[in-house]
């Protein structure tokens, strides 16, 4: 059977990055490469963070939606592996603005940071090594889906909090998001949904999910074996300040089925309606109108287009000519 569009490919590029920060400086790309026995290649020994900077055509700016929440909990699944990084929240972000000047994108890009322990050094372990970092960013085109997602309830478990921790963006256990994932688009799905051990709704193979049901908007808590989105918190944020009751609770598998609306959410799918679930109809089979205005107030914001939440969005390029709202930025800018 021939697969579908693969919504992953919304990160998809035409071009490999230029330059890289690797363990704080920025240098060519190419330079950024590692030996056959680096431990993280053979035990999934790293973390990672993907992270979006949108191309604001009015201001001729680029943002960084929201780098210090990534950062924040790029440190902390550093933590999760016993991993000191040597740099701090800000040392990173300066690295990302370092990294997109030096690239000179002026289009919406995808980055990538990555932390690994990079010695050659076989052993199942987590002590006496060393952690590398390194940063890269490439121009992403958004395929959009706003036409909505066919997902199916995947037969493997997410890994929950006594196995490898999923509150972590640790690299080891994509493997796990891997198997859900191609399982489900080889049966001619979109996307997974997976559940966790105690048989409650978890999360897709890249994305937080919310239901909406009875009037209200909820989404399983971090407990429930999920990833700390950080988009995820931004959609909560926004539905309450659209006057919607918002509900973390764990989420059974038949309340997906029979919620009015549902949608992924997460930096590489943006916020994508799910239309179908295991070939049943959510809601009426069409993007739900609380999912439509959710989207359209998340695409304002991450573009810094909407007057509220340029707290979020981190300039890259210091303008003199930039139109600045807020006092806010005119800090982010010098400190840049
Ligand atoms: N869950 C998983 C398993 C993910 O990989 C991602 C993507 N980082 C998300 C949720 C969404 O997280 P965020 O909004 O921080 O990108």
């Amino acid at each position: 059977m021939k697969p579908r569009l693969d919504t992953q490919l919304a990160t998809k590029s035409a071009r490999m990055p230029s330059w890289a920060f690797l363990d704080g400086e920025v240098v060519p790309y190419g330079q950024a490469r590692f030996g056959l026995f680096t431990h993280a290649l053979h035990y999934g020994t790293g973390l990672f963070a993907g992270m979006r900077a949108f191309w604001n055509d009015e201001e001729r700016q680029l943002f960084v939606f929201r780098p210090e929440d990534h950062f924040r909990r790029f440190r902390e699944s550093a933590r999760l592996l016993r991993m000191d990084l040597p740099f701090s929240i800000e040392d990173l972000t300066r690295g990302v603005i370092e990294v997109l000047r030096r690239e000179g994108y002026e289009q919406d890009v995808y980055i990538r940071p990555l932390a690994f322990y990079g010695d050659e050094s076989l052993g199942v372990r987590l002590h006496d090594l060393t952690p590398r970092v390194g940063i890269a960013a490439m121009p992403s085109q958004f395929m959009d889906r706003n036409d909505g997602l066919h997902a199916c309830f995947s037969s493997w478990r997410r890994v929950s909090d006594n196995m490898i921790p999923p509150r972590g963006k640790l690299a080891g256990s994509y493997v796990n998001s891997a198997l859900a994932k191609t399982d489900a688009v080889l049966a001619g799905f979109d996307e997974a949904l997976m559940l966790n051990d105690a048989g409650h709704v978890c999360e897709g193979s890249v994305a937080n999910l919310f239901i909406v049901r009875r009037g209200e908007v909820v989404t399983p808590p971090i407990t429930d074996d999920v990833l700390e989105g950080i988009t995820r918190s931004t959609m909560m944020q926004l539905a309450r300040e659209r006057g919607h009751t918002v509900v973390e609770r764990s989420i059974d598998r038949t309340e997906v089925y029979l919620a009015d609306e549902a949608f992924f959410c997460g930096t590489g799918m943006h916020v994508t309606p799910i239309k179908r679930v295991d070939h049943r109809l959510i809601g009426d089979g069409d993007v739900g109108p609380v999912t439509r205005v959710l989207r359209d107030l998340y695409f304002d914001v991450v573009r810094g287009r909407s007057g509220a939440h340029r707290e979020w969005c981190r300039p890259v390029f210091a303008r003199s000519d930039m139109p600045v709202r807020l006092e806010s930025n005119v800090e982010r800018i010098s400190a840049a």
